[in-house]
């Protein structure tokens, strides 16, 4: 057994894949009359799309610079995340570990599969801190990590990833929904050095294209194709896989677009902190600005009056507000509503 295959849920290990229509025959015919489909064309719509996105894959190898037998594409990251926990998990055995200020879905997947978490606090630097030996326990399979995190936007420190990766035998997550804002290497870099490595990145983000919902995980071809097996047949739509192939043809856009988010963070932030509203405004490798403030709920609702609608981050740590970075018009919009507060 690999070491892979012996992580694995034992139901995962022995799963016979649905095997689709377009699985036994993918080449070209002249008539498809095997999947009950309506006959009529309706711009291409009325075929089911290629289950293993064949031209897509190929394209995102090309811009990532990634192998495409070391890639899963999902309705979304989220959906990554899932099936990584659904794949590995026993429900109501196996745990996962989250650093806790983070992104909900991993809590909320991690609770739909009846897998339960363990939340360790980030320290007050917003890294993963001091002892961990707490990975040791077997039925720890997973651990998140999110880099730039979601809400507090810095990245995490290179060597704390490094002793993860090194000592968790478990599988290690790093979510890079906001890599292409930071100036920094992916971890996808170094995926042939740790087998046990996934990293997610996203089209939601800088891509422009959350609509769409796709996802991108980076892995060995091993655990890919596990990921691969437990997917719903036709989880990437037609309508997706062409929009994301649009997009890719230049991906010199989103550097644009990524350049002007830039300028826009640094803006906002030196705004925000010209502000006595605020108590800190901490640096950002994403595409947001996390600040916390003595009055964060007064103020959330004061833009919420005014339309202005940003994430209330409260709940989850004291005062804390995040503002996405907008469009130049609307940084000015928030910046002269909260020198109006
Ligand atoms: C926005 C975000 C995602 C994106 O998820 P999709 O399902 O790909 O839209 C993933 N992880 C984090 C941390 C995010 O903030």
């Amino acid at each position: 057994m690999t070491e892979i295959e012996s992580l694995l849920r034992p139901n995962v290990l022995g799963l016979k894949p649905y095997s689709s229509a377009r699985d036994e025959f993918s080449g070209n015919a002249n008539a498809w009359l095997d999947a009950n489909e309506n006959p009529f064309d309706h711009k291409g719509l009325n075929r089911y799309p290629d289950p293993h996105q064949t031209k897509l894959k190929a394209r995102i190898s090309e811009v990532k610079k990634v192998s495409a037998s070391n890639i899963f594409l999902g309705n979304g990251s989220d959906e990554a995340i899932d099936l990584l926990i659904r794949a590995f998990c026993r429900p109501g055995v196996d745990k996962v570990v989250t650093f806790s200020p983070t992104y909900g879905m991993y809590k909320v997947s991690a609770a739909i599969n009846d897998v339960e978490v363990k939340e360790v606090p980030l320290n007050t630097d917003f890294q993963p801190a001091g002892d961990i030996g707490f990975i040791d326990d077997p039925k720890i399979k997973i651990v998140f990590l999110c880099s730039p995190n979601n809400p507090t936007g810095n990245l995490m420190d290179k060597e704390k990833v490094m002793e993860l990766l090194k000592n968790f035998r478990g599988i290690t997550v790093i979510d890079e929904a906001y890599i292409d804002f930071a100036k920094a290497e992916s971890w996808k870099e170094r995926l042939s050095e740790f087998p046990r490595l996934v990293v997610l990145q996203t089209l939601s983000k800088a891509y422009g294209l959350a609509g769409i919902r796709l996802g991108m995980a980076f892995a060995n071809a091993e655990l890919i194709e596990i990921l691969n097996r437990i997917k719903p047949p036709y989880n990437v739509s037609v309508l997706t896989q062409s929009e994301a192939l649009r997009q890719l043809e230049n991906p010199r856009n989103v550097e644009i677009e990524v350049r002007s988010i830039w300028r826009e963070r640094k803006k906002l932030s030196e705004a925000l902190l010209s502000l006595p509203l605020f108590a800190t405004i901490y640096p950002s490798d994403a595409n947001f600005v996390f600040a916390t403030s003595p009055r964060a709920d007064d103020v959330y609702s004061f833009l919420l009056r005014k339309g202005v609608v940003i994430r209330n981050r409260s709940s989850i740590f004291d005062g804390a507000l995040r503002i996405t970075v907008g469009t130049p018009e609307e940084n000015n919009q928030i910046i002269e509503l909260l020198r109006t507060f």
